[in-house]
């Protein structure tokens, strides 16, 4: 479903992502783990076109990203890691602003239901967004993500932030979400990834250290500790 092949982005002498190349098939939910400043966000934005590869190429869904941009696009949802949301609409307002940003021809009422519903937002449809924990405002954000019906979705980060009860309730969201559909999760966390996600890929100064299951996966521990990340 995603093919990323020699992906690489320079910051004039630093490279914050070098050469990486992964496969994603479809249904396959991926854990993206690395410490902070790894080159997480960058390969996301990447991935979701909002930012221009230094060299390389990636396909979703055999469309690539650059040259078939329109295509690609469709078939993401990208939840970044701080999502454009706007604190005086109703949740309601916000996703039909977004529906029609998108120009989404999926019949409105019959979607949004069921947006809402995989979210688990049906509750506070009505609710201003300012007013809503940080756990319902990262459900809002993962919502946008998911209109239009897109086959892939992308989220950077999604739990940073939310307390406790809000991280096992987000992540609970997502499992369902990758039942239909294919995933990537960026995260510095390595329990999350290993609960979540089906393989994990480790990313450090830009560059894949390790690609396997979470069994495997836990077998290297000592070298993500050395990474500084979050056990
Ligand atoms: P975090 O978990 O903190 O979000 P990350 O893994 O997402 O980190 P990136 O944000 O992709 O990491 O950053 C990777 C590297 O690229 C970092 O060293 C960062 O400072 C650098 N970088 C990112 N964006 C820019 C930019 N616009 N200009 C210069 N350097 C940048």
């Amino acid at each position: 479903m995603i093919q990323v092949n020699g992906l690489t982005r320079r910051y004039g002498d630093i490279a914050a992502v070098s050469d990486l190349s992964f496969s994603v098939a479809e249904g396959e939910i991926i854990g993206f783990l690395g410490p902070n400043g790894a080159g997480k966000t960058t390969t996301m934005n990447m991935i979701t076109g909002c930012l221009r590869a230094t060299a390389g190429t990636v396909t979703v869904d055999g469309a690539d990203i650059e040259t078939d941009a329109d295509r690609a696009r469709k078939i993401i949802g990208y939840l970044p890691e701080n999502p454009p949301l706007y604190p005086d609409m109703t949740v309601d307002e916000y996703l039909e602003f977004v529906y029609r940003l998108k120009k989404c021809r999926l019949p409105q009422k019959e979607h949004l239901d069921s947006v809402y519903d995989m979210a688990g937002l049906s509750d506070v449809r009505g609710r201003l967004i300012r007013n809503l924990s940080k756990g319902y405002r990262q459900r809002v954000g993962l919502a946008q993500a998911l209109i239009g019906d897109p086959k892939v979705l992308i989220l950077d980060e999604p739990t940073v932030g939310l307390d406790p009860r809000q991280i096992i309730e987000i992540r609970e969201v997502i499992r369902s979400l990758g039942q239909k559909h294919t995933v990537i999760l960026s995260s510095h966390i390595l329990p999350e990834v290993q609960e979540v996600c089906d393989r994990i890929l480790v990313i450090d100064h830009g560059r894949i250290v390790a690609d396997g299951t979470p069994a495997e996966l836990s077998e290297r521990v000592e070298g993500a500790e050395q990474l500084n990340m979050t056990i």
